[in-house]
């Protein structure tokens, strides 16, 4: 039964920024709403998503949490990192490819766009904006597969979505939103989604449901424009028995413009305010909070 409001205080909630760049007004508000939902008698979470080491950088992650702290946020220790838990993570991967829920996918980026745009399909798009996969390489035979592997052909790993429902049963997947309940999702609209890759071996995906199961997360917070990935969340922790958690979304901060705070649209650091001269509280309050 999903818990309201007035039972917050006992949850385990936790932030988890990807150090992709300086931390923003949005990232202060999200972190405030996570420690808020942990209350007096819960426990709130630091993780740092750092496994896309394309794109994340050292300097950053040092920055996040000077900057987490010097706006007043406390956590619980240890801080998690990603980046130093790729044996899990790939434990987890070599289980559903155990179960034959995985399976190599040598398309690049263009080879899927030109698929899609010969298919007949009227569904281009995830709910989450992505490309949705046309499942080209899920019927490769294991002779093409090893074939292709042994060329040294880079390939990604996909979760057979539909096998992935079918191994459930016909139990249709709900998420729990706080003051709302069940809401029904749909892991099939996001098709087979990548799990791993050549240059970030474990997925946004993989690692956020791994890592709230394995840290007692009991109520995941996160922005309204991770909404549509709960589906494919509740896919992964339901085929691997992993516990699953209350959620509750946020609205994003946005500019004058109306446009989503991030560093494209020029959203001012939290370091740049400090250097500035506001105080934690004045950071605080212009993140919306009261104070
Ligand atoms: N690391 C993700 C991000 O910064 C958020 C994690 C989550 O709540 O799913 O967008």
């Amino acid at each position: 039964m999903t818990e309201t409001f007035s039972q917050s205080g006992r949850w385990v909630t936790r932030f988890a920024p990807s150090p992709t760049g300086p931390l923003h007004l949005g990232h202060v508000a999200a972190a405030f709403f996570a420690q808020s939902h942990a209350g007096n008698g819960g426990r709130f979470l630091l993780r740092i998503e750092d496994i896309d080491r394309t794109r994340c950088r050292e300097a950053f992650i040092e920055q996040a949490v000077t900057d987490l702290e010097w706006v007043g946020l406390r956590w619980e220790t240890p801080v998690l990192y990603q980046s130093r838990r790729m044996k899990l993570y790939q434990e987890t991967l070599d289980t559903l490819s155990a179960r034959g829920l995985l399976y190599p996918c040598f398309c690049t980026r263009a080879d899927v766009a030109r698929e899609i745009a010969s298919s007949a399909s009227a569904q281009h798009h995830a709910p989450d904006g992505s490309l949705l996969y046309p499942g080209t390489c899920r019927t490769l035979t294991p002779k093409e597969r090893l074939s292709r592997i042994e060329a040294g052909i880079p390939y990604a790993l996909r979760l057979d979505t539909t096998k992935a429902l079918s191994s459930l049963g016909s139990a249709e997947l709900t998420y729990d939103e706080l003051g709302k309940g069940p809401v029904p999702c749909c892991p099939a609209a996001f098709g087979d989604v990548i799990l791993a890759r050549k240059d970030t071996p474990a997925s946004y995906h993989l690692c956020v449901t791994h890592d709230d199961a394995a840290q007692g997360v009991t109520l995941v917070t996160r922005g309204e424009e991770l909404r549509a990935a709960t589906a494919i969340h509740r896919l992964l922790q339901a085929t691997m028995e992993w516990p699953a958690p209350a959620y509750a979304f946020h609205p994003l901060l946005t500019d004058a413009n109306g446009e989503k705070l991030s560093k494209r649209t020029g959203a001012l650091s939290i370091r740049s305010m400090r250097e500035s001269g506001m105080s934690p509280m004045d950071v605080r309050k212009a993140a919306g909070l009261s104070g």
